[in-house]
């Protein structure tokens, strides 16, 4: 069974982002990128299942600019077998990111799709299920434990107040919660090895995939900043100020 991997390259998260003078997004100019940590936990669980033999191949794929090829070399050393890179530099949307997904689910005819459950820069929440849809796949969301047998996939899900297990079809989509697993290190070795591993890059054309973006940002803005905190001498005065100037007892 081969399992289709889709990562994406995202601002690092321990980088505090700023909002362009503008408003009309965020500065990633000379910002560190790595890889969308959701997905770090999407290529661990498939490379572990390859290890227990549910899995043959882990392909990993990432949508975006040629600098995406480093996101992808990041897979390889934790141990996906080879990447695909759709190749493009135009604003990529998840709507678009599940077309493009989805052509690819055609060309290679996966096992299984784990993708993360969000991407930490936009926070959209949509690619994993959006593709689910177009390719006509059962899908299990938010995964915290993931069982491969018989053709079926047994998978747990955090729900509010306690944990869901439903068993899917394969083929099928999963995406990752944070607790599923924690990503290996990547070793040296492991890197130069992923050097070598096969690495090929389409279009969106070469898919027959129209990429426009459908949604337009209409503006971005930082949080209101916080006032200065003050220290009060005692509780009583602490109560006083949360019932006359806070007003929330
Ligand atoms: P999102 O719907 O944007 O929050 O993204 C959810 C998941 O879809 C991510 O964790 C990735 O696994 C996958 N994904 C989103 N955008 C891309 C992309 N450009 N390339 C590869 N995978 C992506």
């Amino acid at each position: 069974m081969k399992v289709l991997v889709p990562v994406k390259r995202v601002v690092d998260y321990n980088v505090k982002v700023r909002v362009k003078s503008d408003n009309t997004g965020v500065d990633i100019a000379n910002v560190k990128m790595s890889m969308n940590p959701f997905d770090e936990i999407a290529v661990e669980e498939a490379v572990r299942l390859k290890e227990k033999g549910a899995a043959t191949e882990v392909i990993a794929v990432s949508c975006g600019v040629q600098q995406c090829q480093e996101t992808l070399r990041t897979a390889m050393a934790i141990g996906a077998d080879r990447a695909i890179l759709v190749q493009t530099d135009e604003e990529l949307q998840p709507l678009a990111v599940a077309k493009l997904l989805k052509a690819l689910v055609d060309k290679e005819q996966p096992g299984l799709v784990i993708l993360g459950k969000q991407a930490i820069d936009d926070d959209c929440n949509q690619t994993g299920q959006m593709l689910a849809a177009l390719a006509d796949l059962p899908q299990a969301t938010f995964a915290s434990k993931v069982e491969v047998a018989d053709g079926k996939a047994k998978v747990t899900r955090e729900v509010d107040g306690g944990l869901e297990t439903l068993e899917v079809t394969l083929p099928a989509v999963i995406t990752t919660d944070l607790r599923l697993n924690e990503p290996r290190y990547v070793t040296l070795p492991n890197i130069m090895k992923a050097k070598k591993k096969q690495l090929d890059t389409l279009k969106p054309e070469d898919l027959g995939v129209d990429v426009k973006p459908r949604l337009k940002t209409l503006k971005v803005s930082e949080p209101p900043k916080r006032g200065a905190g003050v220290k009060v001498p005692d509780v009583a005065t602490l109560v006083q100020k949360l019932k006359t100037e806070a007003k929330v007892i």
